[in-house]
């Protein structure tokens, strides 16, 4: 097979752990007989430095020609101040609409032998915690009619049929790939918008009769994910619920330097990142985690590449490297011995 990859590096760690993600993928490339073209291009602080904007053109052009964007992270103390008028995640959110990414992909799950990380007591996690987060991401509340009305302010939710349906699809769909279930998290007692997802939701799930459909309301879901984390496995949700579920969903992880995600539109084209930041107090050590960087190499090989095998050889590999106690800094125990963000990367490439 023959890819196009954009690979933006951004800011802060983001050049230490896509170095380490693009170590993956050629292993992969290597390994799978496949052909990566890897065209570099910039966005974030680094961008503004160089161009005075967050997103040059070039950068947006060569994303669009791309098969998928992997991408680092952007941001740091430097271009922090908040009245400045070009700001690094401006990079972020017009590469997002310019790439028309409707939906945000989040997936949320302990490594076994990371289980004593996650902030919920064993006995809850002891049957696995593996969910995808599927978040609608350019509708609903953020992008509604907003204001001030004399001394009150307004937000307006408004979803259409539509909307709902796409994003519904891309759950669908993921969950046909994994143990075909999906919880649709609304809160259709309240708002009106809700019951219009529910009743979409519901409709189209009658074209995929094998995938079970459960509708749960957003504090139901809230409570849930901590009481029962593994009744879950696709989690299906608007975009101000999705921000919140998948926060909450990530800190039973119990770390942000594993967690990989990706966002997309129509077609196969995506873009995947770690949902860190630029971890600025740690740029340039050599301690930073690679994993959620390479596990975003694994996303995009799954999702839009559609190869699964070469997908679970880098999750088989990250757990291995696990198993036999290899840890950054960052999801090291007080007493256990760590590595650097380089060796781990290598570990990871000598055993997919
Ligand atoms: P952050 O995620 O960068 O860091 C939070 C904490 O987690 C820090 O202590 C950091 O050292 C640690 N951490 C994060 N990733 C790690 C990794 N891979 N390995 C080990 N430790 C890791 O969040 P922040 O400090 O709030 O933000 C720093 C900068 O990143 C800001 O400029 C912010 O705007 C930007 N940011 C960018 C993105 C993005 O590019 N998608 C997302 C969030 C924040």
């Amino acid at each position: 097979m023959t890819k196009n990859i954009a690979v933006i590096e951004g800011d802060g760690i983001g050049p230490e752990i896509i170095a380490e993600a693009v170590k993956a993928l050629k292993k992969i490339e290597k390994k799978y007989n496949h052909t990566f073209n890897l065209t570099y291009v910039e966005m974030g602080g680094c961008a503004i430095d160089k161009y005075k904007t967050a997103l040059p053109d070039f950068t947006l052009e060569e994303c669009k020609k791309a098969d998928a964007v992997l991408l680092g992270s952007v941001g740091g103390p430097k271009w922090d101040d908040p009245t400045a008028k070009v700001r690094p995640e401006q990079g972020l959110l017009n590469l997002r609409a310019g790439l028309e990414c409707f939906a945000n992909i989040r997936p949320a799950k302990v490594y076994p032998p990371l289980a004593a990380a996650s902030p919920l007591k064993e006995s809850i996690i002891k049957d696995g915690f593996d969910i995808i987060v599927v978040r609608e991401l350019t509708g609903g509340i953020y992008f509604g009619e907003s204001g001030r009305d004399g001394d009150s302010a307004y937000d307006t939710e408004r979803y259409s049929v539509s909307e709902i349906e796409r994003i519904a699809k891309v759950a669908f769909e993921l969950a046909d790939k994994r143990n075909k279930l999906v919880h649709s998290i609304d809160k259709a007692n309240v708002l009106e918008s809700s019951r219009l997802w529910r009743e979409t939701v519901q409709r189209l799930a009658k074209e995929y009769p094998h995938i079970t459909v459960t509708n749960m309301l957003v504090d139901n879901a809230a409570m849930q994910l901590i009481r029962n984390p593994a009744q879950f496995d696709v989690v299906l949700t608007s975009n101000i619920f999705g921000d919140i579920l998948s926060d909450e969903a990530s800190q039973i992880t119990g770390s942000i330097g594993m967690l990989a995600s990706a966002s997309k539109g129509e077609g196969s084209r995506g873009l995947y990142e770690p949902i860190h930041g630029s971890a600025p107090d740690i740029a340039g050590k050599g301690i930073a985690n690679p994993i959620a960087a390479i596990l975003s190499v694994a996303m995009m090989l799954d999702i839009s590449f559609d190869l699964k095998e070469e997908a679970n050889a880098i999750d088989n590999a990250v757990n291995s490297i696990l198993a036999d106690g290899y840890r950054t800094a960052d999801i090291a125990a007080a007493n256990e011995k760590t590595t650097g963000t380089e060796q781990i990367g290598t570990l990871i490439c000598d055993r997919i």
